[in-house]
């Protein structure tokens, strides 16, 4: 910590002192540098933070040169005037470009945002107001009492404070409440969802942070030139950008920085190339994509992993999954309704009926199984109860409201959580941070607090963490809390995506197939979180195969069979059930059935007869 505050405090030193060592041309180049850098910034805020593709970088940066251009000289705004009302422009202008971001995504969002992109070029090309090819020139310098900011020197220092402000905000946001929800929409956006992140408006909310910083640049670059024309904004610059991002590492926003600064230089070093540079920046990006995909910023942590590697043994090695802390039982469940109501719904896909119409009822403090044949439609139920897919008929009740056209955000406030049948963590994210995005349970418009109260958003990150570091001690992963989900063994994953259901204090879970792929031990152990969190006051729904584990857990089963419920009862009454034994001997699970039911079970279960 010490040494970050030494370095930061070094390079604020060194950023001050730097006009006096160079010539007029060369400030005017760094002057230069650092618009690309907030241009950048806002790139890799939508690129490499949100995952979103936005090609209309240069049309935010146009907006706000333009703004102030147009305002100023047509107008009569002064230069802070016709400012402020540019920012205003360049993020309604984001917020427009994300309307498509609302429905499209990857590679469709890069086609219409880079449409986007050249409408505006067209227009800036072609209309009156803006000068056409010409462009406006006459652009006032911004006054500031007692600075000269004609001077590119003091201009400057002008700009390294709107840059250091707009880099230590964005990185606030990257490593706050809204950065780790951009994260993991970026990651993935149905886990997303279902810890309760509002993925259309955190889509638009990418596009709106890109558009301030491509505003601010734009409005730095009209005071800096005082003279805006077509050809800054051109598609060539936007590439000119993208490569920035792309060989400085798109996921990190200093890596965007150090990408935008060095690429700014070479460019001006190559300029009597320019051709063959543009060639050259071309080459470069794809070697990066294809042999550095994280950039120059992520070169240190591949270098630390060779390095890891190829000497071994280092501190993790001693990490152990610690035993798992039982929840405090919680008041007895008030008996006043069914928690969850599924009524005759059916769900059609194409043509495949997955669901027909089914209806189940589970009261709250249940541990419900729900068992079937592959493909029989278990786990298209659970989509249809957390809002993933929606009913092609039928409704769906959760805590006596009707759920049945509810998002999975709205379901995951509400109280339904989910675990996934092949797992989807946070790939990118810590363990630590996979929990956090779960606890944060707030909804997307209180982000107006990064604008006009970080206080607020520094004490729910506060508890926040608190909370995160707890529910990492009661699941017994705290020694993982900084690991990579993916590095981790399968049985330690299953066990964060429980723990991460449950941080969104759930009152009905949902957990397919939890139990594949872990060893017997880890069942075991399973079974134990799986009675804690009921006995905590969380209702249980549970899809397994293995019957073993079924029987053992739920106090009732229903039986699914190519999307219809063709049994439900106790587990002796559903083992024992003749279209159970019907539909389980068509199919190759039949010996898995049979196997693993209670050596315990009072009354021989025919399905054990059937198989032996
Ligand atoms: P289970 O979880 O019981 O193994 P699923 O609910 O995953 O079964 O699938 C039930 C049926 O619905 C399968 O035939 C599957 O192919 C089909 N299905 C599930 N999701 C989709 C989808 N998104 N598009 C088309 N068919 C689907
Ligand atoms: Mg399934």
């Amino acid at each position: 910590m010490k040494s970050r505050i030494t370095a930061v405090l070094a390079l604020v030193v060194a950023a001050g002192a730097l006009p006096y060592g160079l010539g007029s041309y060369t400030i005017h180049v760094v002057d230069i540098a650092l618009i690309y850098a907030l241009l950048a910034i806002g790139m890799g805020l939508a690129m490499g933070i949100s995952g979103q593709i936005n090609l209309a970088q240069v049309a935010f940066f146009g907006v706000g040169a333009y703004c102030v251009a147009i305002l100023t000289t047509n107008n009569g705004y002064g230069f802070w005037a016709a400012a402020v009302l540019a920012v205003l422009a360049t993020v309604v202008t984001g917020l427009f470009v994300g309307i498509p971001a609302l429905r499209m995504q990857s590679h469709y969002l890069g086609i219409v945002t880079l449409g986007l992109a050249l409408g505006f070029i067209n227009w800036i090309t072609n209309a009156d107001i803006s000068g056409g090819a010409d462009g406006i020139s006459g652009v006032p310098v911004p006054t500031l009492p007692g600075i000269d900011l004609s001077s590119e020197y003091l201009y400057y220092y002008l700009e390294a404070v709107v840059f250091g402000l707009g880099l230590v905000f964005g990185l606030f946001v990257v490593h706050t409440s809204l950065g780790r929800r951009l994260r993991a929409m970026r990651d993935d956006a149905l886990a997303a969802g279902a810890t309760g992140a509002e993925i259309p408006l955190l889509r638009m909310t990418a596009f709106v942070l890109a558009s301030l910083y491509g505003g601010l640049a734009g409005i730095l670059y009209a005071g800096l030139i005082r003279y805006v024309a077509p050809e800054t904004f051109s598609l060539g610059n936007m590439f000119i950008l993208l490569a920035m991002v792309i060989i400085g590492g798109r996921r990190s926003l200093v890596g965007c920085v150090v990408g935008a600064i060095g690429l700014t230089l070479v460019r001006e070093w190559l300029s009597d190339f320019s051709t063959y540079a543009q060639l050259g920046y071309g080459a470069v990006v794809v070697l990066m994509v294809v042999f550095a995909p994280t950039g120059l910023a992520g070169v240190p942590a591949r270098l630390r992993d060779l390095y890891r590697r190829r000497f071994g043994r280092t501190s993790d090695d001693r990490a152990e999954l610690r035993p798992f802390t039982p929840y405090t039982p919680g008041p007895e469940p008030s008996q006043d309704g069914p928690l969850l109501q599924v009524a005759e719904v059916s769900k059609d896909f194409r043509g495949l009926r997955a669901l027909d119409e089914v209806s189940l009822t589970v009261d709250a403090g249940e541990i419900r199984g729900i068992v079937g044949p592959n493909g029989s439609g278990k786990t298209t139920l659970f989509n249809v109860v957390s809002g993933f897919y929606r009913a092609s008929a039928g409704t769906v009740r959760f805590a006596g409201a009707d759920t049945t056209r509810a998002r999975p955000y709205a379901l995951s406030l509400a109280g339904v959580a989910r675990t996934f049948q092949n797992l989807r963590l946070f790939g990118q994210l810590t363990v630590r941070e996979n929990i956090l995005v779960a606890l944060d349970r707030t909804r997307t418009y209180t982000i107006w607090q990064y604008a006009l109260w970080q206080p607020g958003v520094i004490r729910r990150e506060r508890r926040l963490r608190g909370a995160a570091q707890s529910v990492l001690e009661r699941y017994g992963l705290v020694d993982f809390a900084e690991a990579a989900p993916a590095s981790l063994p399968y049985g330690i994953q299953r066990r964060i995506e429980i723990a991460r259901a449950m941080a969104t204090r759930p009152r009905l879970l949902l957990l397919d197939e939890p139990a594949a792929g872990l060893n017997g031990e880890e069942v075991q152990q399973l079974v134990r979180i799986v009675r804690s969190i009921r006995d905590s006051g969380t209702t249980v729904v549970l899809i397994e195969h293995n019957m073993g584990l079924v029987m053992s857990l739920c106090e009732k089963i229903t039986v699914l069979s190519s999307g219809k419920v063709i049994a439900e009862g106790t587990p002796a009454e559903v083992v024992a059930a003749p279209e159970v034994i019907e539909a389980y001997l068509g199919d190759s699970d039949l010996s898995e059935l049979g196997m693993s039911a209670p050596p315990s079970a009072e009354r021989p279960s025919p399905a054990k007869e059937a198989t032996s």
